[in-house]
């Protein structure tokens, strides 16, 4: 039976990728369907209740400054914020929140629920349909059938999805969660390239078995960060402290042993794990000569006797899991709520996708999230709000959006992607980007915000919030300018006891600002200088900007340089091999990846500039 409705975009899958996407295209105003397992589980945290980080902050502020939930969301829900790098240059600074994993779920839901254009199923989708290489529509596990012009999945970890405990294993799409066997089934029947990855996640500890007395408290940051542009610290609900302790010899003695017994060291999981965020068992192994490892002891929220204890996922049996936590200085008498375990699961290698993230073989179908490979809910979020913006974009027949490296950190993810593929969970880090210095958590809205008010992603209310920061910025940078402090000026004389160099000569105000031992506040605290801007985030952007202008100004040219050559066409069917020069590894990667672009054939690994020179002279002569 086909439902009475229509839609416009079906988003399958209600986690960080696919409540992004549901939102995305509905902000945008066409009619939208939200096909979920489990409405209580939108918005779920599976692994760690926390959000942001290094290069995942990055990511949390474009989806926020491009109209999305997840800042929102855990600004409502945060209950340990903290800066981190805070002491580092502004470009690597990152904003990281613990969350109460139920607020979290709360705030997502409540944004669901209150976004125009959009509807909530509760079903498993077990198949798309397909009609002469275009999809039209999904069907769910009991045969009801909904039309769609678009189609978005975003369904995680659940695709194939089996759950190891030592050498027992089931299926699952994680802890709690049926998998999705039939899709999983349909999808590895299209033409797309399928591999399995593996993830993992740590025991939960009840908090009243742990002896806090013996480990190191850790608070939250004062001033408390915010994430969303759109927020503030009155969001918050009540803050509390995480705590630190450590893995010793005895633990890795009893990791050690149980070896024989893990599903990772015996060949049972063949999917590769997250490098960046190993299990216990894989740390203790790759770091041998470490006798201890940090963990941070994180509660699941204000209300939970549930903590996450970060640092020691596992896969290992029961048994050692129980003595390897029991070993841990504070968790002596701990018990054990939930098993650690880790899931494998079918990702598709995303260079089957276009940059918009619709696949290359069905059109109108969209992948984004987990499915592609990567791991991480900033990561999943990100994919999902361009995703549901592409699908929503090809229903209105408008051109896809698609945002650069030198753009945004959601660029280089879906660029590093769609280009190179992945052959582990990929996550991001700042080291992945380019241009470092211009892709800032700080200036995520300054980059990002006109580009999705263009399509419909951002409401009057933020555009207006938007508008009124940047001109705050633009005068006050003309007033630091234009005013001039004169050395007989009593504000120099005040000025000259904090300056190494004293004001010799008249300065302007803004000459003064780059100074490294001045800061903007300190500046306006001085008499008849002040008192600046009251608005906070205009104020760093003023101290950012003319701070690090010259530095801005080398990375832009840096970009309007490579940016020639970035949008080169390549043919689709050309011969790499008739290019001498090339050796026989460039000519198979490039026949391989069939670069669209100069710029994507520069990025696959492997290809070096040299190569890229010789290309560049062949297209010369020939074209
Ligand atoms: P998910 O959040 O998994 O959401 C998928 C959604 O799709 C769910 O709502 C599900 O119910 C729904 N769904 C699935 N199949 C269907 C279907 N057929 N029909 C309808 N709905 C369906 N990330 C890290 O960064 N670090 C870690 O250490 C880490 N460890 C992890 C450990 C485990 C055990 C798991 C499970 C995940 C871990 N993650 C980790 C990954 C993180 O949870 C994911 O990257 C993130 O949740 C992916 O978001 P997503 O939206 O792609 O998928």
């Amino acid at each position: 039976m086909f439902y009475a409705e229509d839609y416009d975009v079906i988003v399958v899958g209600g986690g960080h990728a696919g409540t992004e996407a549901a939102l995305a295209a509905a902000r945008m105003g066409v009619k939208t369907l939200l096909l979920t397992h489990n409405m209580e589980t939108l918005g779920q945290m599976s692994c760690n209740p926390a959000i942001g980080g290094i290069g995942k902050g990055h990511l949390v502020k474009e989806i926020d400054a491009l109209g999305g939930v997840m800042a929102k969301a855990i600004d409502k829900a945060g209950i340990q914020f903290r800066t981190l790098n805070a002491s580092k240059g502004p470009a690597v600074r990152a904003t990281r929140a613990q969350a109460d994993r139920s607020l979290y779920r709360i705030a997502v839901r409540e944004a669901l629920e209150h976004q125009k254009n959009l509807t909530i199923f509760q079903q498993s989708c077990d198949d798309i349909i397909v009609e002469n290489d275009r999809v039209t529509g999904v069907v769910t596990q009991m045969g009801l059938k909904f039309k769609a012009k678009t189609v978005v999945i975003t369904v995680g970890t659940f695709l194939g999805g089996t759950i190891h405990i030592g050498l027992e294993n089931y299926k699952g799409g994680r802890a709690g969660d049926p998998p999705s066997i039939a899709l999983a089934e349909r999808l590895r029947a299209l033409p797309f390239r399928v591999d399995r990855l593996k993830t993992g996640t740590p025991a939960r500890l009840d908090a009243r078995t742990l002896n806090y007395d013996v480990m190191q408290k850790q608070p939250g940051d004062t001033p408390l960060p915010v994430f969303s542009f759109m927020g503030q610290v009155s969001d918050h609900p009540e803050q509390i402290p995480c705590y630190i302790t450590h893995t010793n010899e005895k633990t890795h003695d009893i990791i050690r042993s149980g070896l024989d017994r893990s599903p990772m060291y015996t060949g049972v999981i063949e999917g590769i794990g997250p490098r960046y965020c190993p299990s216990i068992e894989d740390k203790i192994n790759r770091f041998a000569d470490k006798d201890s490892h940090q963990i941070f002891v994180e509660p699941e929220g204000l209300n939970s006797i549930e903590i996450y204890p970060n640092g020691i996922s596992t896969s290992l049996p029961f048994d050692v899991q129980f003595d390897l936590v029991r070993s841990i200085k504070g968790f002596e008498n701990a018990h054990i709520i939930r098993p650690g375990y880790a899931i494998e699961y079918d990702f598709f290698d995303p260079r089957d996708l276009k940059q918009s993230l619709e696949t290359k073989f069905i059109d109108g179908l969209f992948f984004a999230g987990q499915i592609n490979g990567t791991t991480g809910y900033e990561e999943a979020g990100a994919q999902g709000l361009l995703a549901g913006a592409n699908a929503a974009l090809q229903t209105q027949n408008k051109e896809a959006i698609s945002l650069r490296r030198d753009q945004a950190y959601i660029g280089v993810l879906i660029d590093d992607l769609a280009t190179m593929g992945t052959k582990e969970p990929y996550r991001m880090f700042t080291s992945r980007a380019e241009y470092r210095l211009l892709l800032r958590e700080d200036n995520a809205d300054i980059r990002l915000t006109a580009a999705g008010r263009e399509v419909g992603l951002v409401d009057d209310e933020r555009w207006a919030a938007f508008n009124e920061k940047i001109e705050l910025i633009e005068l006050e940078k003309q007033r630091l300018k234009g005013q001039y402090i004169h050395p007989n000026h009593v504000a120099a004389e005040a000025l000259n006891k904090q300056l190494k160099n004293p004001v010799t000569r008249e300065h302007s105000l803004e000459e003064l600002i780059r100074r490294p031992e001045m800061t903007y506040a300190e500046l306006m605290k001085v008499p008849t200088l002040g008192p600046g801007l009251d608005h906070a985030q205009a104020a760093e952007q003023v101290e950012i900007q003319i701070k690090y202008a010259g530095y801005i100004e080398r990375q832009k040219d840096e970009i309007a340089k490579s940016l020639r050559h970035e949008e080169t066409l390549l043919p689709p069917d050309f011969d790499y091999g008739q290019i001498s020069g090339l050796s026989n590894e460039v000519v198979a990667k490039l026949t391989d990846a069939r670069p669209e672009t100069i710029g994507k054939a520069s990025r696959i690994s492997g290809i070096t500039p040299a190569a890229i020179s010789l290309l560049l002279v062949y297209l010369k002569k020939h074209n």
